[in-house]
């Protein structure tokens, strides 16, 4: 086999479905029994991820709510809608959603899933991993785990997870609605707590609320009156919140390894970083993680491009991790303000940032994944070309050169005409960034 992926959460199976369509043998051994649950942990899509999943074929299979502008608290918010793309949103949709159309995709390119096989043990040579689990062994050229925040993988090749507790004792709740709020997304935060609600497209709402006076274990019993009590306080009106399908407590971690890499192993997704879910990242940093992560060992493991090419992938994601640790961090912490004093100038403060437009564009940038860039590799945004779109023309999981005229080019490298002519051709990883024919070249 050449690539085994541990776990079967967003991560793994955008994972699973590049390698796979690259023709390469791919096994994602997940340890849950059953394919999909109806709870969510993930409910919001940024704009890169979109993007992403338009380059594979299935963003507009996603159903869900479309919001352009992010409240954060005490009235300001965060503008979506000017952002250089056709999803110009956060598209709110429930994490199995996602879930779904990844594994459909994979499976369809020829990944094989198998449940309720839960890994235990991995060791490897200097050509192989060889990984144990609940019923048999198996043997791959190369391991990437992306199990999850408590990582087995993680821990099997000692690697440690340094950071530090964020918030306690955040509950959540998936309800109906008798009287929903009139904006898309409810959010404030008063002193001793905060609460959010947002809407899933299909009738249920998700809830998220945190007191400051009450800090209790995650598995301390849970009443809607709790969450309740703490939305009336922070939003004025608990909206007739009924019906739960789901309840829990959880608390918040940052932590990030200190490489992606451990010879033949790789980590990706929750696996390799957390943070609080303010800026709601998590999810669309592990599916970018793999976008970059794919199309990097199937160029090494088709025989395009030396193992060197591996180590990108670490220098490029490893910043991007941290960097969403601090901005999710910041906001968790904004909304954590105590004093009145501490509040008024936080809205002063945030209002008159956002309220200008340079600041205004960078904040959208990074929390929408679109101002990402990799050093010099910016984003190719979707060109319009005499055959459809770039990011149609990028689902092949191929390199493609945007050219006014034919060129001679390897195998691996689509050539395509734009509609608009290009001052000198333009050459675009199968991720979408920038690349140059050197880069091409050398690989
Ligand atoms: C309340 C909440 C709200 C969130 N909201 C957002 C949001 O709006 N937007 C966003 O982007 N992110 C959000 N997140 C974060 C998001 O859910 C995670 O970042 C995302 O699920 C990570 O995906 P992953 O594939 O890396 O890991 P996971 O989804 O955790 O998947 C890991 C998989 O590995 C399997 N596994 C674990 N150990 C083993 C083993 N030893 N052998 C085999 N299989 C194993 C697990 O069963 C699991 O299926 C939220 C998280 C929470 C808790």
């Amino acid at each position: 086999m050449h690539v085994l992926i541990v776990g079967a959460g967003p991560t793994g199976l955008t994972l699973a479905g590049d390698l796979a369509e690259a023709g390469l043998a791919v096994t994602v051994l997940e340890r849950r029994e059953q394919e999909t649950a109806n709870t969510t942990r993930a409910f919001g899509v940024h704009a890169r991820t979109l993007e992403q999943l338009d380059i594979r074929g299935v963003a507009d299979r996603l159903p869900g709510q479309k919001v352009r502008r992010v409240s954060l608290f005490d009235q300001v918010s965060l503008d979506l809608g000017n952002l250089p793309t056709r999803f110009d949103y956060l598209l709110i949709t429930p994490q199995y959603e996602v879930e779904k159309v990844l594994r459909e995709r994979a499976e369809r390119l020829g990944a094989e899933i198998v449940h309720g096989e839960e890994v235990t043990s991995l060791c490897q040579t200097a050509d192989k991993v060889i990984v144990t689990s609940t019923s048999r062994t198996w043997e791959a050229q190369y391991v990437v785990g992306t199990d999850g925040v408590r990582s087995t993988v993680r821990r099997l090749v000692g690697l440690p997870f340094p950071g530090r507790s964020v918030v306690r004792s955040i509950m959540l709740a998936d309800v109906r609605l008798t009287a929903p709020p009139a904006d898309v997304l409810a959010v404030n935060a008063v002193g001793d707590g905060f609460a959010f609600v947002a809407p899933f497209g299909d009738g249920w709402y998700r809830v998220f609320a945190w007191d400051r006076r009450k800090q209790v274990d995650d598995k301390a019993p849970l009443e809607l009156d709790e969450i309740k009590q703490v939305t009336r306080r922070a939003l004025g009106t608990d909206f007739g919140m009924h019906d739960p399908r789901w309840m829990s407590r959880f608390h918040s971690d940052e932590r990030q390894v200190p490489t992606y890499r451990v010879g033949r192993v790789f980590l990706a997704g929750d696996a390799a970083h957390c943070h609080s879910p303010a800026g709601g990242q998590g999810m669309n940093t592990g599916i970018q993680d793999a976008a970059n992560l794919g199309w990097k060992l199937a160029a090494v493991l088709n025989g395009h491009a030396k193992t060197e090419l591996l180590d990108t992938y670490e220098q490029e994601r490893h910043p991007v991790g941290r960097a969403v640790l601090r901005s999710s961090g910041a906001i968790i912490r904004l909304a954590m303000v105590k004093s009145a004093l501490g509040r008024r100038i936080r809205s002063v403060l945030v209002g008159f940032l956002l309220g200008r437009e340079s600041i205004a564009a960078k904040a959208a940038g990074q929390i929408s994944g679109i101002g990402i860039r990799y050093g010099g590799k910016t984003r190719v945004g979707d060109v319009e070309l005499t055959t459809g779109r770039l990011f149609e023309a990028l689902r092949g999981g191929r390199f493609v050169l945007i050219a006014n005229e034919e060129h001679a080019t390897p195998d691996f490298v689509d050539v395509v005409k734009p509609v608009q002519p290009v001052a000198e051709p333009i050459m675009v990883r199968p991720d979408g960034y920038l690349t140059t024919w050197d880069d091409v070249r050398c690989r």
